[in-house]
């Protein structure tokens, strides 16, 4: 079952063994409150801003347990690597190199990529943990209008 409540993400870690201090209880409050992608330096600031003294270790290594115990996944963006909620981390992320906007393409969007990528030698690939950079449209049409 898909953890959903902090308290649910408490006891996942209880049951791995992990001691539950008022640091990691917070760290993990934080977390669940945070939609869509959660950024490592984000939440850091975040909780040391509720939180004086955690330290900035503390919150990657849970960060990193999450992970393991499935309740997190990870994905390559431009600014480097970012969390989801596991049940949320099925797409593709198109990041633009020049302004850094990003956009989302879902599984289904990606398929006929996919199987275009299976076709060749088997290869099964996950596109969902780097993201696909390139230009938005709005920067497409600028850099097209600026070198004609
Ligand atoms: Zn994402
Ligand atoms: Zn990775
Ligand atoms: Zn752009």
């Amino acid at each position: 079952m898909e953890p959903k409540t902090t308290a649910d993400v408490i006891t996942v870690l209880r049951e791995h063994g992990l001691r539950m201090t008022p640091q990691r209880r917070a760290i993990v409050a934080e977390i669940m409150r945070t939609q869509g992608h959660i950024s490592p330096t984000a939440l850091a600031r975040r909780v040391q801003g509720e939180m004086p003294g955690v330290n900035a270790s503390t919150i990657y290594r849970t960060l990193t347990t999450l992970e393991e115990v499935g309740v997190l996944a990870h994905a390559h963006l431009e600014g480097g690597a970012e969390y989801h909620r596991a049940a949320e981390a099925g797409h593709v992320h198109l990041t633009c190199s020049n302004c850094g906007s990003e956009d989302d393409l879902s599984i289904d969007e990606a398929n006929a990529m996919i199987e275009l990528i299976e076709r060749h030698h088997g290869f099964q690939p996950d596109l969902t943990h780097f993201a696909i950079s390139g230009l938005c449209a709005d920067c497409a049409k600028e850099l097209t209008a600026t070198t004609h």
